[in-house]
């Protein structure tokens, strides 16, 4: 699909299509389509549901690195304490790393192919780097990853099984994220990580929810937040549905971040700017305290008249224990946009009367 890089900011197009940041004002960058072009097969909507059938919305020739993410499972679950309203899990701890990561490294990966970079560098709490690892390691790409301060050493271990070089920061995830950019611009490699190329590859799982409910749009969707990159996908994705006449309304987006790490909460919360929160979490994989894209996630929410949730540690080690109870296994932050849900559905049970939920379970690697 034909596309452009523009600056999220200041909105110049970047020529160089291996960019990560605006050329001017150093900015995160978006892709922009021209769907004027898109042509879908005729079969489109009855196609079975996977990663691989939405290339044609994706900035590929073809998902070449895919190793058979996506079409992960949407499962309606009955839980005791909620009344009147349908709730679905989208389990994405159903990819090839147990994490939504891999939808954004098939996408990652494939583009440094494109580009014809041998190597490739990424900053990780963990579920990236193991992503990232596993997919360059399929492709035959060297992998570095720079894993910040309190990385989960079952995930570290991991990344080094995919055959990847671990560099221990000892500095939190905006320092790591800072020094993997420094090293893929000085060695002239590949930078993955939550950059536009990972966002779209992220978009697709909202494309499956709705196909997997018929082309109905749920009323809500819980969604996990570090570094937003995610939700702004999700956003991105809808928006794009939208504009296709696939769909006509766009669901309430939740984020839900840790009370240890709240920044996008907070600045949703109280309508101001994003400001740094050091990281004090058990749930890793959404320890970042400077969102990349905070500011497409505030959109986010704010487009959808979503909400912004924050939850202790110990309401998601709760949440954690009650979705392995209807059979749903789940990392601290995999469970964090579930414990979300428990409590905003404490606290305005009304409002779910009669509406669809749909919860994210984004990642199992702890165990
Ligand atoms: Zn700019």
């Amino acid at each position: 699909m034909y596309y452009r890089l523009v600056c999220t900011h200041c909105n110049l197009q970047m020529n160089d299509l291996a960019s990560f940041r605006c050329g001017r004002c150093g900015s995160v960058l978006e892709i922009d389509y021209d769907y004027g072009g898109l042509s879908l097969p005729r079969n489109f909507r009855r196609e079975r549901i996977a990663n691989s059938k939405y290339s044609p919305f994706l900035p590929v020739e073809s998902l070449s690195a895919g190793l058979g993410e996506g079409g992960t499972p949407l499962v309606a679950k009955r839980l005791e304490w909620v009344e009147r309203a349908d709730v679905l899990f989208k389990l994405e701890t159903k990819n090839p790393t147990n994490s939504f990561k891999d939808r954004g490294s098939a996408v990652e990966i494939t583009k440094a192919m494109e580009f014809g970079f041998d190597s490739v560098v990424c900053a990780s709490t963990g579920n990236m780097g193991m992503s990232v690892a596993r997919y360059a390691q399929k492709a035959g790409i060297k992998a570095t990853i720079f894993i910040s301060r309190g990385g989960n050493p079952k995930k570290i271990m991991k990344i080094r099984k995919y055959g990847a070089k671990v560099i221990e920061v000892k500095k939190d995830f905006n320092e790591a994220l800072r020094d993997a950019e420094k090293f893929a611009s000085s060695e002239g490699i590949f930078l993955c990580g939550d950059y536009h190329y990972r966002k779209e590859g992220q978009k697709t799982v909202i494309y499956e929810i709705i196909e997997q409910l018929k082309y109905r749009v749920p009323d809500f969707i819980f969604a996990p937040v570090g570094n937003a990159t995610l939700i702004s996908a999700i956003y991105k994705g809808l928006r794009e549905f939208r504009d296709l006449l696939f769909i006509e309304k766009l669901p309430k987006l939740v984020a839900v971040q840790s009370s240890g790490c709240d920044p996008l909460v907070k600045a949703y919360n109280r309508g101001e700017k994003i400001g740094y929160v050091k990281p004090s979490t058990i749930a890793d994989a959404i320890a970042v305290g400077y969102p990349t894209f905070g500011l497409e996630g505030v959109d986010a929410l704010r487009s959808t008249k979503g909400r912004a949730v924050r939850v202790s540690d110990n309401e998601i080690i709760k949440s954690m224990k009650e979705l392995e109870s209807i059979g749903i296994y789940t990392e601290t932050g995999g469970a964090a946009a579930f414990a979300g849900f428990r409590s905003l559905y404490s606290d305005y049970k009304k409002s779910f009367r009669g509406k669809t939920v749909a919860v994210l379970a984004t990642g199992n690697n702890e165990r």
